[in-house]
């Protein structure tokens, strides 16, 4: 049983939801549970604010965190839908055991989210581009400076409102130097780790202009892989083409969302290695049509030129594009408009 205890006064009244900065904004409350003497126990919702840690937990000290990312939907009759949120557990539960953290309780899981989104669910708002950021985390909070896995831990879940993530198309930076992860690495994991180690080269890429770098494998940086915080997919001629996961990649919900859809409407697509080589040669042919990233976040973002080696390479304006198509079969599947013929909605 979860226990609730609820907030005195809502903060809702104070928020303009028309104008949020992403991830900024948390609900009324959130959702802890503590793992201890071996056991997850003690899950409670309270009201959303700090909590009290030791400096000496191990978290600050060998960085065993990890968390998900995912989101809830209120359709035009006030209904509230979580998407895919059984993908989500499945992968926090694959990238705690990367980290040698004990894995979270499935059933749990949906108990604990299904509450907590159902007692702030006035937080979710109806209507375009609005939704409701989901953040599950695991931080180890044993005490203790010796380089071993924690004994205990803290799992939350917080609730952020929030509008479309990107509202420009997207300028990227090809990585010719830096790695965000390796081969028998903690790439496919959502560790909190290899996002402090891409922050730096982003910064790099960002001084140059670009709003994120798209990674390559770490020992030719010849494969396209993914971009900081989304997968990518590359239109070439009339084919979609994405790269297949492996353990430097991330497994992206809203990645294999797409190609369950690309199918759907009969869009070829090729999941498969895609070089720098055939990028360029694609580029220069004009066959190169879009690129764009996909994740819980960004949902689709269209990119609209691509920096390698110092050059920038400028896409064509395409009529009715891919990633345009596509985003709006899925957020129509998200926000209750369309059939959802995958079973992805998952009502509150
Ligand atoms: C979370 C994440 C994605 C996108 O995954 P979704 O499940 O679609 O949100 C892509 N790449 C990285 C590195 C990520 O952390």
């Amino acid at each position: 049983m979860i226990e609730v205890s609820r907030c005195q006064n809502s903060r809702i009244d104070t928020v303009d939801f028309n104008q949020l900065t992403f991830g900024k904004t948390f609900t009324d409350h959130m959702f802890c549970c503590t793992y201890d003497q071996g056991v997850w126990q003690n899950p409670r919702i309270i009201p959303y604010g700090p909590i009290t840690l030791d400096p000496g937990a191990k978290v600050f000290h060998y960085g065993q965190a990890i968390f998900e990312g995912m989101k809830a939907f209120k359709d035009d009759h006030g209904s509230v839908f979580l998407f895919r949120p059984d993908q989500n557990i499945t992968r926090f539960n694959k990238s705690a055991q990367r980290l040698a953290i004990p894995e979270f309780p499935e059933a749990l899981f949906f108990e604990a989210l299904k509450t907590l989104v159902d007692i702030d669910r006035d937080w979710v708002k109806a209507g375009h581009g609005h939704a409701l950021y989901i953040r599950p985390f695991v931080i180890a909070t044993e005490t203790g400076v010796a380089a071993s896995p924690a004994g205990g831990y803290e799992f939350m879940i917080l609730l952020s409102p929030v509008t479309a993530y990107y509202n420009e198309k997207l300028k990227v930076l090809i990585a010719d130097h830096y790695s965000r992860a390796a081969d028998g690495g903690v790439g496919f994991a959502k560790a909190a780790g290899n996002y402090a180690a891409q922050f730096y080269p982003t910064n790099l890429a960002r001084e140059k202009g670009y709003h994120q770098v798209i990674w390559t494998d770490a020992s030719s940086h010849e494969f396209l892989e993914e971009a900081g915080t989304m997968n990518v997919f590359f239109r070439v001629g009339d084919t979609l083409i994405t790269a297949p996961t492996n353990d430097r990649i991330l497994d992206g919900v809203t990645r294999k969302s797409i190609i369950d859809l690309a199918h759907e409407m009969h869009l070829d697509i090729s999941i498969r290695k895609f070089s720098v080589t055939e990028l360029m040669e694609a580029y220069h042919s004009g066959d190169l049509k879009e690129i764009f990233g996909s994740g819980t976040a960004a949902t689709i973002s269209a990119v609209s030129a691509f920096g390698h080696k110092d050059k920038l390479y400028t896409l064509p304006e395409v009529s009715d594009p891919y990633a345009d198509r596509l985003k709006h079969a899925l957020q129509d599947i998200q926000y209750n408009r369309a059939n959802d013929p995958f079973g992805w909605r998952v009502i509150v």
